[in-house]
């Protein structure tokens, strides 16, 4: 069993990133990826635990990016975390993520009793800041009840507290990926219920800047969106992967809920800069 998609809290699941390792374990994953938000902090981590344990390692890194006025999750695995432009980038997106918090809250608090002091009382250490970090301190004031109540209220991108972040173009950031010595894989492309997705054309312009794969099998597609998926990955000569999105007990998504099968990690492993961390 291959899962090539898990938050740990580097970023915003609830799980340290030994503990993901360990779940996966647990779980009977043969290869986890580790791909927190704009973020490679749980590496080293991750790392140990996969060694002390029977499960391998994918190191990857979740990035937010930008495509005309849709939000694009861009799935880097196996890239160079040294690499100056890249690491560049994701600065510059953590940074204004944590504005961005910052001015979510001030307008939350206008109106709720929330304050900053109780989103850093959820982030670990230099985490990424997500709204899931803001949903746990609204969840911790009797303010919501979980994470998904959150979102669907005083989260969501439909209310008047939502701001939203800086980040890179998605075909930019195909190219930085793949510059790193990394493999880009477009995370959920039609998971519609987060909000817009992108037209075939700019897949397409990415798949011509070095994408090489899609996230066809995950929780938030329906069998339309898998099928459609499928055919536009076959069109365009890429890999098709499947994961679960795993955020610990911050989502639903179970660890193997979705798989990737061991010829696309082979093809991944042999494009990527980094090994696979093998027990
Ligand atoms: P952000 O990137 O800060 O705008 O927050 C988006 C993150 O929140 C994504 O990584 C999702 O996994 C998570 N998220 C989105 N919707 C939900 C939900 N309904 N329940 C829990 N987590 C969610
Ligand atoms: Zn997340
Ligand atoms: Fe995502
Ligand atoms: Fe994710």
């Amino acid at each position: 069993m291959i899962d090539l998609h898990a938050h740990s809290s580097a970023s915003d699941g609830t799980q340290s990133p030994a503990q993901v390792v360990a779940s996966a374990s647990a779980a009977g994953i043969d290869v986890v990826a580790l791909t927190d938000h704009d973020t490679t902090s749980g590496w080293d981590e991750a790392v140990a635990a996969a060694t002390s344990t029977g499960t391998a390692l994918v190191r990857g890194t979740e990035i937010s990016c930008h495509a005309g006025g849709a939000s694009v999750h861009l799935l880097s695995y196996l890239h160079d975390p040294a690499s100056p432009a890249l690491r560049a980038e994701l600065d510059r997106s953590r940074g204004s993520r944590l504005r961005r918090a910052r001015l979510m809250v001030d307008r939350i608090g206008a109106d709720h009793p929330l304050t900053w002091d109780d989103v850093l009382e959820q982030v670990d250490g230099e985490a990424t800041v997500g709204r899931p970090h803001l949903a746990d301190a609204l969840v911790a004031k009797g303010l919501a009840r979980d994470r998904g109540h959150a979102f669907a209220t005083i989260l969501s991108t439909r209310s008047p507290y939502f701001v939203g972040h800086a980040a890179p173009d998605a075909v930019d950031a195909v190219r930085l990926v793949r510059a790193a010595g990394g493999v880009p894989v477009f995370a959920h492309p039609r998971a519609v219920l987060r909000g817009r997705v992108v037209p075939d054309a700019v897949v397409e312009e990415m798949a011509a800047a070095g994408l090489a794969g899609l996230e066809v099998h995950h929780r938030d597609h329906d069998a339309t969106a898998v099928r459609e998926l499928a055919d536009l990955a076959a069109s365009l000569g890429l890999l098709v992967t499947g994961s679960s999105d795993y955020h610990g007990a911050g989502k639903e998504n179970r660890l193997g809920e979705f798989t990737t099968g061991a010829d696309a990690l082979e093809v991944i492993e042999s494009e990527g800069a980094l090994e696979v961390v093998r027990p």
